[in-house]
């Protein structure tokens, strides 16, 4: 018979064609490279065993530590946890002095947010113990903490192991650090999962917290820039965070539909003036970067409201939506394999097309209770991404089966931000030592810039120090978008013949269009300004 040398072995040729067992030739070259590796079959290998029992009897005299999204959510988190029989509490906003015990305390070559959170954890617990008095033996036995986790190519999946080791090596040893993975549901690393009951219940009460803090926060960002007194929305919201936490937290004698319809009245009672100008600047980059609303990103949201910008922010529920398109398109792709694969995630064994039913009602679930919740808060014309539409707007530039931070929603969320005219300006976050958010937005997004030339795109890195770098790096590229704003609105009132005057006698003509809970519907322009101009004027 006809060979040929693969530079291994030789392959028969039979009727001019290779005769190649590809399953074979893959598995006999991951043997090799195990080998080479030194990862034969069957050798032990390393793991890390985390204390994490937390069971039903400790739940007691247990707090449960949450940290890692805004504020809001943070504070809605204890609450609904609260209201079902925990007892929580949520942890500060990291700040820089948790950045430097993160890097004091946890391995090199960490990304950024990486060192604050897991710094942030090491801080109040040096708090507890040094300010507090509390014995280290009690605050080991008497707190736990739970955050996400990943498996992943970022470091994500490897956050509860750089947990553990700062625990260990700042005198906390044994210390509970229970892991939330972000696909999978709440995991505990030795399979139980008494402590923490994960019923609808819990789940709910997640869900509804992570929901209405997005609401809460899009309202914000929304009203706040075009105040007239100055403070007036951050002094409603106080008070309806609280209203709202407590609701969650007391059930039984507080109603949280009652919270939220109070939210509205004291944010509809905030009096703004939309026709400002100010550049919409579109914040998107690596997850906890771009939402952390402290030194994790030098307070950028803040930053660019003083600096005369509108920031729109990306809500959790982006996110919560991303994993079920992920889900749902890894599925597809399974299902046309030549048999069904038998990994963790495969199809061997499952009905694909009722895991395709369950992410469509989990997404209209989502989706519904979100737009449920907006509508009774106030925010109205909110329109949350179609994931499907954001995977194919990026995938000429960035393969949608690649995955690691946000994937390809950084990519896509550009172009759209420039097609669609969502906003003036986009500003990406990519924090210090994150390979797919840099890999992002130093590499595919010159090409994207290239292409839409009139992209205002600014990226910044985080790192912790330097920030006067980065805020003149944003003041530079805001100086753009103040300019593109200012020209789109005089382009839109010349192109109804009005001044800004007589929009105002126009607008003045409404007290619905006058109230902070008003917002105009997008149309062919990015700015507020113009947006209430061309609605105004149409
Ligand atoms: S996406 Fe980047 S910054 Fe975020 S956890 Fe992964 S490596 Fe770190």
């Amino acid at each position: 018979m006809e060979t040929i040398s693969n530079g291994t072995k030789k392959l028969p040729i039979l009727n001019n064609k290779i005769e190649l067992d590809v399953d074979a030739e893959l598995k006999s070259f991951e043997l090799e490279q195990m080998a080479a590796l030194g990862l034969e079959p069957g050798k032990e290998h390393w793991r890390d065993d985390n204390p994490t029992k937390f069971m039903a009897s400790q739940r007691a005299h247990t707090t449960i530590l949450i940290s890692g999204l805004t504020m809001a959510h943070d504070f809605f988190l204890q609450g609904a946890l609260r209201g079902i029989g925990y007892k929580v509490q949520a942890i500060d906003c990291p700040d820089n002095a948790a950045l430097q015990m993160g890097k004091e305390f946890g391995n090199r070559g960490q990304c950024n947010p990486t060192y604050f959170t897991v710094g942030n954890l090491v801080k109040y617990l040096t708090w507890l113990r040094d300010e507090k008095k509390i014995p280290v033996a009690e605050i080991v036995g008497n707190y736990v903490f739970v955050t996400a986790g990943a498996c992943g190519p970022c470091r994500f999946g490897t956050y509860v192991t750089e947990y553990r080791k700062a625990l260990r090596d700042s005198g906390f040893e044994g210390f509970r650090v229970l892991l939330f993975q972000q696909q999978g549901g709440l995991k505990q690393a030795t399979g139980e999962a008494q402590g923490l009951e994960m019923n609808p219940k819990f789940f709910l009460a997640l869900l509804k917290a992570i929901l209405i803090g997005d609401v809460t926060n899009a309202l914000a960002y929304r009203i706040r820039p075009y105040e007239v007194v100055k403070g007036a929305t951050d002094e409603a919201l106080e008070k309806s965070k609280q209203l709202i936490h407590d609701a969650f937290a007391e059930p039984k004698k507080k109603s949280l539909v009652w919270a939220m319809l109070q939210t509205r009245r004291n944010l509809m009672n905030v009096k703004v003036d939309r026709t400002i100008v100010k550049p919409k600047v579109s914040i998107i980059g690596e997850f906890w970067a771009m939402t952390t609303e402290g030194d994790g990103n030098y307070g950028l949201q803040r930053f660019l409201e003083q600096e005369g910008a509108e920031c729109d922010i990306q809500l959790v529920t982006a996110w919560i939506l991303f994993m079920i398109w992920e889900q749902r398109w890894d599925t597809k792709q399974r299902m046309v394999l030549k048999k069904d694969d038998t990994a963790r995630k495969g199809l061997a064994g499952k009905n694909a097309q009722k895991k395709l039913a369950m992410l469509w009602v989990a997404e209209k679930a989502i989706r519904g209770i979100f737009q449920t919740c907006a509508n009774i808060m106030g925010l109205h014309d909110y329109h949350l991404p179609d994931m499907d539409k954001v995977a194919e707007t990026a995938s000429p530039f960035y393969n949608n089966h690649l995955r690691g931070g946000e994937g390809h929603m950084e990519v896509g969320k550009l172009i759209m931000n420039v097609k669609f005219k969502k906003a003036t300006m986009t500003l990406s976050v990519k924090p210090f030592g994150c390979m797919p958010s840099s890999g992002v937005s130093d590499g595919v997004q010159s090409m994207v810039t290239e292409r839409y030339p009139e992209a205002i795109y600014c990226p910044i890195e985080t790192n912790g120090d330097g920030a006067v770098n980065v805020y003149s790096r944003v003041q530079m590229m805001l100086f753009k978008a103040r300019l593109a704003a200012k020209d789109e609105y005089q382009k839109t009132l010349e192109a109804a013949g009005v001044t800004p005057e007589e929009l105002k006698l126009k607008l003045q003509k409404s007290w619905w269009k006058r109230s902070a809970l008003w917002y105009p519907k997008h149309g062919t322009v990015a700015a507020m300004s113009s947006n209430v101009a061309q609605q105004i004027l149409s």
